[in-house]
């Protein structure tokens, strides 16, 4: 059987991003921008390319339902949604926190017919753990469900950022950086088991307590030689206060890619990568003719759900 189900549009466009360059420092012709926001499936993000891979292995393994856990706001949880939706599994996501009002991202989980369980205050293992109960009781009912991790980031979720590391290898000059956000770390774990460690510059969103050691844990499931969280190139100052509150870098970082160049970004993950892009342009981590290609993740609907998102329209 496959070892993909076909649920977004590839390849995603690489596009430059001339005026934003030069707002950061780059030289003009040197950013580029992956636009895996525009994957396509159930408002876009990086997560169509792991579930393209989990759901073909849930279908594989006789799964009818899946379940999958995240924050409120989670990205991977409405589009784990909008996947169930495509191919015909119900979907149980298990929140953490309490019943929060319908916008954003869990307005969209409603929209796809997701039925939601509130973990309450409960940590990530908490809230792996509560999936396993739902598991169990969905199990015991008849069913078969398929657990999809955190943020969809095991072996599977790694390999599709493998393969989309193959995709941009036909689109920009080999010497190229990328820059993401790193946040349950599958997507970082597969451009650098399909770049190198050295082209991958990974912005800790704060989602995860050891980032490195998760990244190199997950790369080193799909490479042949263990990845060592030493070789890998992880800034850790973006995190502020936390994953889930707006920065003043992430702020400014939002305001200039939408004001040089139209792109919406996210307060959580994509905000928080491109100031750590703007500080590695400033401190020298990246030098100004360096080829560098920001990965654009999604998260969209997130802005639209982020409490803070009101005082992006300012100055
Ligand atoms: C989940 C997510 C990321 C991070 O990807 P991981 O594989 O979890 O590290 C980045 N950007 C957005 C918008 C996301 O939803």
């Amino acid at each position: 059987m496959d070892t993909t189900v076909s649920l977004g549009t590839f390849p995603t466009p690489l596009e430059p991003a001339p005026r934003l360059a030069a707002a950061l420092g780059l030289e003009q012709d040197r950013l580029w921008i992956k636009r895996d926001d525009l994957t396509g499936l159930g408002g876009g993000g990086n997560k169509v390319r792991k579930l393209e891979r989990m759901v073909a292995t849930a279908l594989r393994d006789g799964a009818d339902s899946l379940i999958t856990t995240g924050a409120a706001q989670s990205n991977h949880a409405r589009l784990t949604a909008a996947a169930g939706a495509r191919a015909g599994l119900p979907v149980t996501l298990v929140l953490a926190g309490e019943p929060s009002p319908p916008a954003g991202n869990l307005l969209l989980d409603g929209l796809f017919g997701a039925r939601i369980r509130w973990a309450g205050e409960r940590g990530p293992g908490g809230l792996a753990t509560f999936a396993d109960e739902v598991a169990a009781e969905l199990t015991s009912a008849g069913g078969r469900p398929a657990v999809i991790p955190f943020g969809g980031s095991n072996r599977d979720g790694a390999a599709a950022y493998a393969d989309a590391a193959r995709e941009l290898r036909g689109q920009v000059p080999a010497d190229a950086v990328s820059v993401v956000a790193l946040g349950s770390g599958g997507t970082m774990a597969g451009l650098v088991a399909g770049l190198g460690a050295p082209h991958v510059l990974g912005v800790h969103v704060g989602a995860v307590p050891e980032p490195a050691a998760v990244v190199a844990g997950l790369a080193g499931a799909i490479t042949a030689e263990p990845v060592s969280a030493g070789s890998l190139r992880v800034r850790t100052d973006q995190v502020g206060a936390g994953y889930s509150t707006l920065t003043s870098q992430s702020a400014e970082a939002v305001r200039l890619a939408a004001r040089t160049e139209g792109i919406v970004l996210d307060p959580v993950y994509t905000g928080r990568a491109m100031a750590g892009l703007t500080a590695a342009v400033r401190d020298g981590g990246i030098g100004p003719d360096t080829p560098v290609v920001f990965w654009h993740t999604g998260g969209l609907p997130g802005l639209f759900g982020h409490r803070d998102a009101a005082s992006l329209a300012g100055q």
